[in-house]
């Protein structure tokens, strides 16, 4: 029933493909010997397991892009001059790098960082700047030269039990369209709890159809579709060192996909990266990253760690 669930969406899209012939045009490119990057018109587009498939959906090549969220850590300053060259050590040439310090230490470090790493607050206000305390505007980070904000991570959906109302999909959608309007990038991270995962595929792809549901008019109405990465992230691998399997997180990743094409178009869900979350290091991407609609990795714990450098070679190879 599963394998029938993600063939079936997968020869869907083949004739959709068909009719609008965009990734048949670029396999017609690359068959008569363009490389990747010009096929696609993606610098640092690449030819690899991830992307060869004969599956028009991963046909269109993205580039792979990792993010490091730091989450609330260090704590003392002093350790971020590490926890920087960590990062100012990948090579963002065929893989994109975003990294998510803590909001107080963000403004320390965000001029700290090599061209092409991506600086991503953890969260933003929906509204600008004014009266809104304890909150980060987006005016503020376009100000400051900050290119990319992240937002809905479980923990910031009020995972880790705070007794306050829990940001809201719709409350999201607005900040989604207040980060992309201000021109920047938007993490949108998404994700099923453990008694919605216990439950079975369907009701995993239900829950992040609900999750999406807000933001895809915004989706839809966007020109530039690199500016939008989900991330998916079981809430019950973050943090656990339980990583979902390279089957779970692909064919979840897929029923995104394949729903994204169903409400916004195939060149959409052709072009929307979307990463994997939940305890990803070095010594387990390798089975999730060879899949077509794995796009790369959102990472907590391993992005505090020196090896965090090996996961951007991984999939620049
Ligand atoms: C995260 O913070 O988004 C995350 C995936 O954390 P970890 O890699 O530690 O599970």
């Amino acid at each position: 029933m599963r394998t029938i669930t993600v063939a079936v969406s997968c020869l869907a899209f083949a004739g959709e493909a068909a009719q609008e012939d965009t990734p048949w045009k670029t396999l017609a490119k690359l068959l008569a010997g363009q490389t990747p990057s010009d096929a696609f018109s993606v610098p640092g587009a690449r030819m690899t397991s991830r992307t060869n498939r004969w599956n028009p959906l991963s046909m269109m090549a993205r580039k792979p892009i990792v993010g490091g969220n730091w989450k609330c850590n260090p704590a003392k300053p002093g350790d971020l001059e590490g926890l920087v060259a960590n990062i100012n050590a990948c090579d963002t040439s065929k893989c994109d790098v975003y990294v998510c310090p803590s909001n107080l230490h963000l403004g320390m470090v965000y001029e700290k960082f090599n061209d092409g790493i991506l600086v991503a607050p953890q969260n933003c206000n929906f509204a600008g700047c004014g009266a809104y305390t304890g909150e980060m505007s987006v005016d503020q980070m376009k100000e400051m030269g900050i290119k990319a904000c992240m937002i809905g991570h479980s923990e910031r959906r009020m995972e880790f039990g705070l007794p306050t109302p829990y940001e809201s999909n719709a409350l999201l959608a607005t900040k989604l369209k207040y980060i992309l309007d201000a021109g920047l990038m938007c993490i949108l991270a998404i994700g099923e709890p453990l008694p919605v995962r216990e439950k079975g595929l369907e009701a995993v792809v239900d829950y992040c159809k609900g999750q999406l549901c807000d933001v895809l008019p915004t989706l839809k109405a966007l020109e530039d579709k690199s500016r939008v990465v989900i991330a998916y992230e079981p809430v019950w691998s973050i943090g656990t060192g339980v990583t979902a399997s390279p089957e779970q997180a692909q064919e979840t990743q897929a029923n995104i996909r394949s729903f994204i094409k169903d409400k916004c178009g195939a060149d959409i869900a052709a072009k929307v990266r979307i990463q994997y979350g939940g305890s990803a290091s070095p010594d387990n991407i390798e089975g999730l990253s060879k899949n077509p609609d794995i796009d790369g990795f959102l990472v907590g714990g391993a992005s505090l760690k020196p090896t965090f450098v090996g996961m951007i070679e991984h999939l620049s190879k």
